[in-house]
């Protein structure tokens, strides 16, 4: 056993800000941002609504933020969101849209997290004086529970010009929606041009420490910018960070490959079939997680626990070649495969 390795693949938000960011975090032009002078925060905003091919951004701390307004500028007190049951907005949000805003979620199941266009549409209602209507469809791409899935490009499509001939509208949690265009070869601005609002995350592959973003029309990321201060997350001389976003897309981006190429090395040797591993997301389904999950530790391999039967592995920036291979070998020995 060899306790000085340690390889983390408990989550792709445990990267640390590499020299080169740190470099370019230090060297940020900065300015308040509450007053919108920031230069880099402006630059890095203007830089992501391009490549979305949306009107406008906004730089937010967390994604949890980013999706939470973007859910509110679509449904007010007494609307309805429709969900996937699994999804990070259900699950890891602490019922933030019915906490602050009174929007109701109603869910949908569907296997790893990727919807069936049918079924979703079957649950959109249209409201009248004595039924709830649905006021905005939310999708996950990539899927986390679901293992990094990808929502198949056709669907989506199909899925946008659905809701948009009912007048519902589309959120994309883009969290991971960069590990989708790397693994799929699909342009982000092609993403960007289905969704009303989309929000998409710097601190997970991309390897900034902190943020992310939210894209909409100009009208609408003029009232984010207002539930953000609303909120608490009008921050000032954050181009430091949004240096580090610059320079994440400018870096970081090209690179997710290697997180997906290492993910499907990790489900070759722990007989994952190929096709559940679409990005740099490995489920363990069906395992004493917490029995592996303590195993492993020992063994300087730290991994995630999402269910008591489910182990989750993500690949990033901070696990190389040799890393993997020795989780590989670590779990492989453990589950006996
Ligand atoms: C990580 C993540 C978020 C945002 O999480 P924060 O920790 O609030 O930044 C949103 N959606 C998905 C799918 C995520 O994986």
């Amino acid at each position: 056993m060899d306790n000085e390795v340690v390889v983390d693949l408990r989550s792709d938000t445990l990267t640390r800000p590499t020299p080169g960011m740190r470099a370019a975090m230090a060297a940020a032009d900065v300015g308040d941002d509450v007053y919108g002078e920031d230069p880099t925060v402006n630059a890095l905003e203007a830089e992501i609504a391009t490549l979305f091919g949306h009107e406008a951004a906004l730089f937010v701390p967390t994604g949890t933020m980013g999706n939470q307004i973007c859910l509110r500028l679509l449904a007010g007190p007494g609307e309805e969101i429709l969900a996937d049951a699994d999804a990070h907005i259900v699950t890891y949000e602490h019922g933030a849209a019915a906490a602050l805003f009174g929007i109701q979620t109603r869910t949908v199941v569907s296997p790893r997290g990727l919807f069936d266009t049918d079924d979703l549409l079957a649950q959109v209602r249209e409201g009248d004086w004595h039924t709830m209507g649905t006021n905005a469809v939310a999708v996950e791409n990539t899927h986390n529970r679901g293992g990094g899935a990808i929502q198949p490009l056709a669907e989506l499509t199909r899925l946008s010009a659905e809701l948009q001939d009912r007048g519902v509208a589309l959120h994309i949690d883009g969290a991971r929606i960069w590990n989708a265009a790397i693994a799929t070869g699909t342009k982000l601005s092609t993403y960007g041009q289905l969704a009303d609002t989309l929000s998409v995350c710097l601190s997970k592959g991309l390897g900034a420490p902190v943020g992310s973003v939210i894209l909409a029309s100009a009208e609408r990321i003029a009232a984010g910018r207002i539930l953000r201060k609303r909120l608490g997350g009008g921050m000032r001389q954050v181009g430091i960070l949004a240096a580090a976003g610059r320079y994440a897309l400018a870096h970081h981006i090209d690179r997710l490959a290697d997180d997906h190429a290492r993910a499907q090395y990790l489900a070759g040797r722990l007989e994952v079939p190929a096709d559940e591993v679409q990005t740099n997301i490995v489920r363990l389904d069906g395992v004493d997680a917490a029995g592996l999950a303590k195993a492993a530790a020992e063994q300087g391999v730290l991994i995630s626990q999402v269910a008591s039967d489910r182990i989750r592995l993500l690949t990033h920036l901070d696990v190389d070649d040799a890393g993997v291979r020795h989780a590989g070998d670590v779990l492989a020995e453990l589950l006996g495969r």
